[in-house]
């Protein structure tokens, strides 16, 4: 047996899933999980039937490994319909396994050791595990409340993070964890970026269709100039409430593409062969569907943001995803968010994610009493919350 441990250098100090610690914990302690994000309801019952259907009819062996040309067609319509952007469905979508698949392959398809990739923090948690994998650097952008509550990032700090060896921007809007959708001037503040420093902008927008209050998605890809340098990540889990079909995907100029599917082709191949076809009739689905999807999270973020106002737990803004941020500081005079998040499910039965472990080490303590709360629950399961955190003395 060799002394030396046998997890890689480069995985060090990233620890296991905060998502999946603290949903253990919400099923080990019978509490309402609010943690990891993901519906505890099914999506449109016509994508549902789609892929039963497709098992039954034999579509169990691997897809190609671009993904099956009706799902990558449905995409590029989709990208069309809503966004007004243009791909060609055979050289400039990639079908994923999800889009945690697609952002992992174009971090390791597109970086070399020692590029900097500038992201905003608090970020998800694999993008700063696969920069480290790729032996390239992370320049974070910490994003910080305003008055309303609402994260933001100072330009200057933008501009600031930009060295010689900047490669790329990953920019995630509607924003996991913080619930801020980028304004079209944000946005062209980080594309005026991209393009005086040539750089390749990675954009997740997995929430795309999940913003609130009358607003509207921008993607980063549709501003002038942008659409050559960007590769646009999404992927139908949140649009569907299928987030453990992993049906994602990847599109943008066919160069840049295709470095992401040279990675991704050594990670999985390709999946999901079932579920490819009943991604694409979701996407083909009338926008009446994406508004009420909509509609139904904005009203349990509005009963869950009072809920937590009531508790003392300070609710911080939130204008898409599934989220909402809270600052425990009022309840726990520590200010510390992990202690908050593992001691909740026994004081109250309510889980949750702490923000501080998605933060790079260096600024944890920005978000150290920021905590995560996921509102893409029945509302019977948020008013249960609601309950608790009202009865919490
Ligand atoms: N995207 C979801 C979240 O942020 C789930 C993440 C995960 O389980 N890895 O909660």
């Amino acid at each position: 047996m060799t002394a030396r441990p046998p997890l890689a250098s480069r995985l060090e100090g990233f620890g296991a899933s905060i998502f999946a610690e603290m949903t253990a914990l919400a099923v080990s302690t019978g509490s309402v999980n609010l943690g990891q994000g993901f519906p505890d309801y099914d999506g449109p019952p016509e994508v549902l039937r789609i892929a039963r259907e497709q098992i039954d009819a034999g579509a169990n062996q691997y897809p190609p490994g671009t993904g099956i040309a009706d799902l990558r067609l449905a995409i590029s319509e989709h990208q069309q319909r809503f966004w007004g952007l243009r791909h060609d469905p055979d050289t400039e979508v990639l079908v994923t396994m999800g889009a945690t698949e697609a952002i992992a392959g174009a971090l390791l398809g597109m970086l070399d050791t020692g590029d900097e990739v500038i992201m905003f923090e608090p970020l998800f948690d694999t993008y700063a595990a696969c920069v480290s994998l790729a032996g390239a650097v992370l320049s974070p952008v910490t994003l910080r409340p305003d008055a309303n509550g609402r994260f933001c990032f100072a330009e200057e700090d933008l501009r600031r993070a930009v060295t010689p060896r900047t490669r790329m921007i990953l920019l995630n809007s509607p924003h996991n964890p913080t619930g801020t959708v980028f304004t079209r001037e944000e946005l062209q503040t980080v594309a005026d970026v991209a393009t005086a420093n040539d750089l390749i902008v990675v954009s997740d927008e997995v929430y795309e269709h999940l913003v609130f209050d009358g607003g509207r998605h921008i993607p980063i890809a549709s501003l002038e100039g942008m659409a050559g340098r960007t590769v646009t990540v999404s992927s139908g889990g949140k649009s569907f409430n299928t987030t453990g079909w992993k049906i994602g995907w990847a599109c943008g100029p066919a160069p840049l593409v295709n470095a992401v599917r040279m990675a991704k082709q050594l990670f999985t191949f390709a999946g999901g062969t079932p579920f490819q076809p009943a991604i694409a009739a979701g996407l083909r689905l009338p926008a009446g569907y994406f508004e009420s999807l909509a509609d139904d999270l904005q009203a349990k973020r509005d009963v869950l943001m009072s809920a937590l106002a009531h508790a003392g737990l300070e609710p911080y803004a939130s204008a898409g995803t599934y989220f909402v941020g809270a600052d425990v500081r009022a309840r726990r005079a520590d200010g510390d968010g992990m202690e908050f998040c593992r001691a909740m499910p026994a004081a109250c039965g309510v889980v949750a994610i702490p923000a501080g472990v998605l933060y790079t080490p260096a600024n944890a303590a920005e978000g150290r009493h920021i905590v995560r709360f996921a509102f893409c629950k029945q509302m019977p399961t948020i008013e249960e919350a609601a309950r608790r955190l009202a009865a919490w003395k």
